[in-house]
């Protein structure tokens, strides 16, 4: 009998879509609870899904690194409030595997900071190298107001702790019509000031609030032509592989982003996807389509049903999203929550 020939498995193949794009960033997010309940993104009294839906953490891990196994080279850990689950800084270690490799690029997280103060230590530790901190007022009663419940001292003491631990920061600032337009030179000079980048978000159409939606839209083509009376804003060819556009401004020397999904479509080289904390997997935050990754993953110990579904997924992945805001459309484009999929 001839002794088989024994070749070594091929490298899986990377994720590609139906448009040639490679899936290359996940963002997973790993509760839909927070200990905020911002004006833009949660109603007051918010309805969260019973813990027993959630995946644990080692079936996100075990998810997370099917990703990484096809070529996923960027995780970002969201929420709700990512900090806030309970055991959260097990995922982050037990990812870091993955960066040791090589495998991974990079493992960062979107957090609105208040427990930073805490964890951003471990987060350092674990490899994280740049986080997101979501922060759209210097002003304590009006970040109050916006957030409903937070308390802007412990979000500061949190940004303390994360550059006393080496993380480089970028603030993000939702442009809230009305709220905290007049703010936004203050926002550029402190963060620029304190050596962060600064990015400034357009309200996006998702889940229901109580305030209306085209009450709170500030296009970010009308910010930037107010900037530029008191600030020069060069072009930069800046990329961190999500959505935002940067310029640098010239007096500050920082980095300034606008991630404008409604006046300025960013889907054409969108590489992204994102898992819900029960292991949906949504391939575009704007549209409805997803699928289950759960039920695969908890139907076999082997990752073979997993890799299936998440390949038919990524098959249809749309070319882009639709959102609208404007007086006609009084419907949230899409009924989800932003924190049920992850910023
Ligand atoms: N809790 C964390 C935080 O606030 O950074 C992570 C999750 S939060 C859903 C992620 C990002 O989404 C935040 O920067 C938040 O400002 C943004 N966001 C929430 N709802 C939004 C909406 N309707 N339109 C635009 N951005 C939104
Ligand atoms: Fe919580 Fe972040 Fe949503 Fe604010 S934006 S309510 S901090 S999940």
């Amino acid at each position: 009998m001839n002794t088989p020939v024994i070749r070594p498995a091929p490298a899986a193949a990377p994720l590609i879509d139906p448009f040639g794009r490679a899936i290359s960033y996940i963002r997973v997010s790993v509760t839909d609870r927070c200990d905020f309940r911002c004006v833009y993104c949660m109603s007051e009294d918010m309805n969260f899904l019973p813990k027993q839906d959630l995946l644990s953490l080692e079936e996100l891990d075990r998810l997370c690194s099917a990703f990484v196994a096809r070529g996923t080279r960027k995780i970002r850990i969201t929420g709700g409030e990512p900090l806030v689950r309970r055991g959260i800084m097990t995922l982050f270690r037990s990812l870091s595997r993955h960066l040791d490799s090589g495998a991974l690029e990079e493992l960062t997280v979107t957090t609105n900071g208040s427990q930073l103060a805490r964890y951003a230590q471990e987060l350092a530790d674990c490899g994280v190298k740049r986080i997101n901190v979501s922060l759209d007022t210097l002003d304590a009663d009006r970040f109050r107001a916006i957030t409903r419940w937070g308390d802007l001292g412990k979000v500061m003491q949190g940004l303390d702790a994360a550059q006393a631990a080496g993380l480089s920061i970028k603030i993000n600032a939702v442009a809230l019509k009305g709220v905290n337009d007049q703010e936004f030179p203050k926002l550029i000079e402190w963060a620029h000031g304190r050596g962060m980048d600064l990015t400034f978000i357009e309200v996006m159409p998702l889940g229901d609030v109580e305030a209306a939606r085209v009450d709170q839209y500030l296009p970010l083509n009308q910010v930037r032509a107010q900037l530029l009376d008191q600030f020069t804003l060069e072009d930069s060819d800046y990329q961190t592989g999500g959505p935002a556009r940067y310029v640098r401004v010239k007096e500050t020397s920082g980095r300034l982003g606008f991630i404008t999904p409604l006046t300025h479509n960013f889907c054409e080289g969108c590489n992204r996807v994102r898992v819900t904390c029960t292991g949906t997997l949504y391939m575009c935050l704007g549209q409805e389509d997803a699928a289950d990754l759960r039920t695969p993953l908890r139907a076999s110990e082997s990752d073979y049903l997993l890799v299936e579904a998440m390949e038919r997924a990524i098959a249809r992945k749309p070319k882009g999203h639709d959102f609208v805001i404007d007086r006609q459309t009084q419907q949230p484009s899409v009924g989800r929550h932003m924190s049920v999929t992850g910023g």
